[in-house]
């Protein structure tokens, strides 16, 4: 059996542009009911950072609360809230009706694993406090790192063991960021599809026999090694461009790093690289290619769990999404069920043993 993980990170943009309700509630709100029609269940990767800080703001505590009044609605019917954090906000400063992050912040992985820990427990406190009401009860245990990175590993993994993560999911085989903001590697990751222990030392690698390594699993987000030309659809180039036109300040180095690969123009075509299982930027083909290439590894009598990813605010293409529901009802019902995060790490490690 398969488990697809829809996982959504809700977030407005890096620089801080975009609109909390536009970017966040709305498509949210359509991303949950179409789950919902179709009989699947999400994964919300809530980035904590930010709304920490704009509750702190006048400007923006009615638009948190209908955040925060969403968020549990979703746990209540069953979809799975985690946790999230692009450390750029932490210092964030508004001014003037902008946001200015703070770019020396874009990855946890560089601060000691005291500090690191201090931003992942308050983080966890504002998702508890947030779903305390809730009838359901909730446990905050998986992780995904802003902008991926977990690299270097060794502080990170630290800190997220000892704040009762036991789950990560930032990972994407062949992934790759060397810029002035952060870096990291994953083309030796160990699986681009199934889920590894991941080594204290390098999130890259397994290390089973270790007890220290067997505190905090990897379930990478599904990815594929394609070439540059096979980026170019429709759909991204306008997702692109939308992102442009929101974005105030395109010439910022932190935008540009982030583009990196588009800005590369003899790279753009020819080059490999990862091809996440994009809900919002793979068109309808591409992601029923990849099921089929999924449903290849299906373990006969084992539990496969596959993360697919999407961001609020690319969810426009509500109607691909739909469809990719429904075929995979149609056509997988009885090998692939679109479950939680956690309930799908729970049955992974409980058909290990
Ligand atoms: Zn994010």
């Amino acid at each position: 059996m398969i488990g697809l993980i829809l996982t959504l990170d809700y977030e407005i943009y890096a620089d801080g542009t975009g609109s909390i309700y536009d970017h966040m509630i709305k498509p949210t709100e359509d991303f949950l009911s179409i789950c919902e029609s179709c009989g699947a269940k999400a994964t919300l990767f809530v980035d904590v950072a930010e709304l920490v800080k704009m509750r702190q703001l006048s400007t923006f505590i009615n638009e948190v609360k209908e955040v925060e009044y969403q968020l549990r609605g979703a746990h209540e019917n069953g979809h799975d809230v985690q946790l999230h954090i692009h450390p750029w906000w932490f210092n964030a400063k508004f001014n003037k009706g902008k946001w200015n992050i703070d770019d020396t912040m874009s990855t946890l992985c560089h601060l000691h694993s005291a500090t690191i820990s201090k931003y992942i427990r308050s983080s966890k406190q504002y998702l508890l406090d947030v779903l305390e009401p809730c009838t359901r009860k909730y446990s905050c245990i998986a992780f995904r790192a802003g902008a991926w990175s977990m690299m270097p590993t060794r502080n990170i993994h630290n800190a997220l063991v000892s704040e009762g993560i036991k789950i990560d999911s930032s990972v994407f085989k062949w992934g790759k960021a060397h810029t002035p903001y952060m870096t990291y590697d994953y083309s030796n990751a160990f699986s681009n599809m199934y889920p590894w222990f991941f080594s204290p030392h390098n999130v890259n690698y397994t290390e089973e026999s270790s007890k220290e390594a067997r505190s905090c699993i990897e379930i990478p987000i599904y990815a594929e090694y394609q070439r540059g030309i096979r980026f170019l659809t429709k759909k991204r180039i306008f997702l692109m461009s939308r992102i442009k036109s929101t974005i105030v300040d395109d010439k910022s180095p932190m935008y540009r790093s982030f583009l990196s690969p588009v800005y590369d123009k003899v790279g753009l075509l020819i080059k490999r690289r990862a091809k996440k299982l994009d809900f919002c930027k793979c068109t309808f083909r591409e992601m029923k290619k990849m099921i089929e290439n999924i449903v290849k590894h299906n373990p006969q009598d084992g539990y496969l769990p596959v993360v697919a990813i999407g961001h609020s605010k690319d969810f426009i293409y509500r109607d691909d999404f739909r469809r990719f529901l429904l075929f995979l009802r149609s056509n997988y019902a009885d090998i692939i069920e679109i479950v939680p995060l956690t309930t799908a790490a729970n049955k992974y490690l409980l058909s290990m043993k």
